[in-house]
């Protein structure tokens, strides 16, 4: 899929978004209106873990939230949302992260969506720095859980994410996408 035709029917790539200093934003916003490609985006991320064990599947604020639950019900597990901070009541909210734009944010997990011990697939759209997937990590590990995956449509690998998880401590959690840039 990464390299095929269907590529660009499923990340779109607009120069200079949302600033001048952001030289390729890519938009995974046009799948959504082609059917096609996002069955093939959530068969394909169905898939990839439908053997594995998993008890419940995160989207993050807000992409995370488009493409987490096509899977969820693909898999028969339960959903939960990471939203920014100060949208959800009796929630947990995490440290402050940096974002690759400008300026921090901090996200939040529903108290009790975790359960010690629980294996949690996290998803989103993209990982640029990995900012905000490690803030979904650690609020998943402060519950108790075990990441099974990150898994994203794009990673922008120039970014270095896997960097950004290693200084973390969090070696053991794969990163995964379906396409991305080196
Ligand atoms: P990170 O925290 O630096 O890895 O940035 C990832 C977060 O910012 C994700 O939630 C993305 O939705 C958003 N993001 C960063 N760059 C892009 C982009 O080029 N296109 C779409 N979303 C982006």
């Amino acid at each position: 899929v990464a390299d095929g035709p269907i590529a660009k029917r499923i990340a779109r790539v607009t120069p200079y978004f949302p600033f001048k200093g952001i030289p390729r934003f890519y938009d995974i916003g046009g799948f959504l209106k082609d059917p096609e490609a996002f069955a093939l985006v959530i068969e394909v991320l169905a898939n990839r873990y439908a053997a594995e064990r998993i008890d419940s599947i995160c989207g993050i604020d807000a992409r995370g939230f488009v493409l987490g639950p096509p899977i969820a019900l693909a898999l028969k597990k339960p959903f939960f949302m990471l939203r920014k901070k100060g949208k959800m009541p009796n929630a947990a909210t995490g440290a402050a992260y940096a974002k690759e734009y400008a300026g921090a944010d901090a996200l939040a997990i529903p108290r009790g969506a975790v359960k010690p011990g629980d294996r949690v697939l996290v998803i989103d759209d993209l990982v640029a720095t990995g900012g905000t997937l490690c803030a979904a990590v650690d609020l998943v590990k402060a519950a108790g859980g075990l990441v099974v995956e990150c898994a994203c449509v794009v990673e922008l690998k120039f970014l270095k994410a896997r960097a950004a998880f290693d200084a973390k401590g969090f070696t053991d959690v794969p990163i995964w996408a379906l396409m991305s840039e080196d």
